[in-house]
């Protein structure tokens, strides 16, 4: 992970809460532009991290620090994947309800056949979108979406369920 000495940050006022977008001198272009889109949607609801990183190189992740690929920074699916992100960031802050909700979910759904953090972060990823982008710009994102696929799947088609077991989980940091 690159957070040495030549990392810089951008600060990216959002509501009552700035972002910090770190990224190496070669990428200021990457972080001026997930700014600009950062700004553009609503997003301060579901800030459970205020350090991102934009990277040429490093897929998207969630930890130790919220990374951003170039590729999906100048995609219709930013919001989705940097919601994605923060929904991780929401799920392992909510412990020890983390941990509950994991074994509701094991409950009901076989671990052999889903991923179930995923099952959890994927149905507070739809469900957040729905609120931020609306439900048509929300299904014509997702119909893109290649990865995950039975847990994007169950979370449309099973979302009562999964809804049932992550209800503890602090999904907006205003809620
Ligand atoms: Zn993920």
């Amino acid at each position: 992970m690159s957070t040495g000495p030549s990392t810089q940050r951008l600060t990216v006022p959002l509501g009552a809460l700035a972002v910090q977008v770190l990224h190496d001198p070669a990428d200021r272009d990457l972080a001026l532009l997930l700014a600009s889109r950062l700004r553009h949607f609503a997003v301060s609801p579901y800030l459970h991290t205020l350090e991102v990183r934009v990277s040429a190189t490093e897929p998207s992740h969630s930890h130790p620090v919220l990374t951003i690929h170039a590729s999906h920074i100048a995609s219709d699916v930013v919001p989705l994947v940097f919601l994605h992100e923060q929904m991780h960031w929401a799920l392992a802050r909510s412990q020890p309800n983390a941990r509950d909700a994991l074994a509701a979910l094991a409950s009901k759904f076989a671990s052999s056949e889903f991923d179930l953090v995923h099952l959890a972060v994927c149905r507070l990823e739809v469900t957040s979108a729905f609120e931020l982008l609306g439900a048509d710009v929300s299904m014509r994102l997702f119909s893109a979406v290649t990865r995950y696929e039975r847990e994007y799947h169950a979370a449309f088609e099973r979302g009562d369920e999964i809804d049932a077991c992550i209800c503890c989980i602090k999904r907006r940091i205003d809620a």
